[in-house]
């Protein structure tokens, strides 16, 4: 069960959520707005109505998450998103980190492994809002050769190391965010694909992911 409603009660929980993700270090101005203009308890049961808005991943279905909002927040921070970008992102889940993106002006591909979350996104609350949002099943260690080159690619599940293909499918110029496995945490990585194909890598902040896992489910 969903609650559609966003209430003024909501709306201000939000806002404080946008304080505290201000106060742990998010400052793209352009993502708390996106963020500030979803409501998040959409993409969960209605049971967590309220605790949505708490900085916490909770869990969705098919033993999967939907990522807590200070690590949707620095993902999407370290992506640089500009309008009209086009973006991989690699683990749909709850749609709420590629619905931030496509707010933000982004055209987004994303793709699920596991069958059951991808049909529910046949349901999605705002696919007459947002058409340049498009859904894949598959595996995402393959991207999607037909609509490379991206600007951006986005993982959102832990990566036991960088997909080789998924560098292939980026523009030159284009930037990768990727939490790599590194023991019981992953390392958030941002990765630059130069001119001459070779890559440029940053590391930031540890993080907690459910795991990139081979193949499609269902
Ligand atoms: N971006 C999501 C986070 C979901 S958790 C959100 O905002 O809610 C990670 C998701 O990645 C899970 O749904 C999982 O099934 C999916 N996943 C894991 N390995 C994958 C793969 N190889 N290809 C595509 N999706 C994958």
């Amino acid at each position: 069960m969903r609650n559609y409603e966003d209430t003024y009660r909501h709306k201000g929980l939000r806002k404080k959520l946008m304080d505290i993700l201000r106060d742990k270090g998010i400052t793209d101005g352009n993502v708390l707005a996106a963020m500030n203009n979803i409501p998040r308890h959409f993409f969960l049961d209605s049971a967590f109505d309220e605790i949505a808005y708490e900085d916490r991943a909770f869990p969705i279905s098919e033993g999967q998450t939907i990522s807590q909002p200070y690590t949707v927040a620095y993902q999407t921070q370290l992506l640089q998103v500009k309008p009209f970008d086009k973006i991989l992102e690699i683990g749909t889940g709850s749609i709420y980190q590629a619905t931030v993106l496509v707010e933000m002006g982004a055209k987004v591909f994303t793709i699920e492994r596991q069958k059951v979350l991808f049909e529910k996104t046949r349901n999605y609350i705002f696919k007459a809002k947002y058409p340049n949002l498009k859904f894949f099943f598959g595996d995402g260690y393959e991207g999607l050769p037909t609509y490379a080159p991206f600007d951006k690619v986005i993982i959102t599940a832990a990566a036991p190391f960088v997909p080789p293909k998924l560098i292939e499918q980026l523009k030159a110029g284009g930037k990768m965010v990727i939490p790599v496995d590194e023991g019981e945490h992953q390392r958030m990585l941002r990765l630059t694909k130069n001119a001459d194909g070779s890559v440029t890598e940053e590391a930031f902040q540890h993080f907690s992911f459910v795991p990139m896992l081979k193949g499609r489910r269902g």
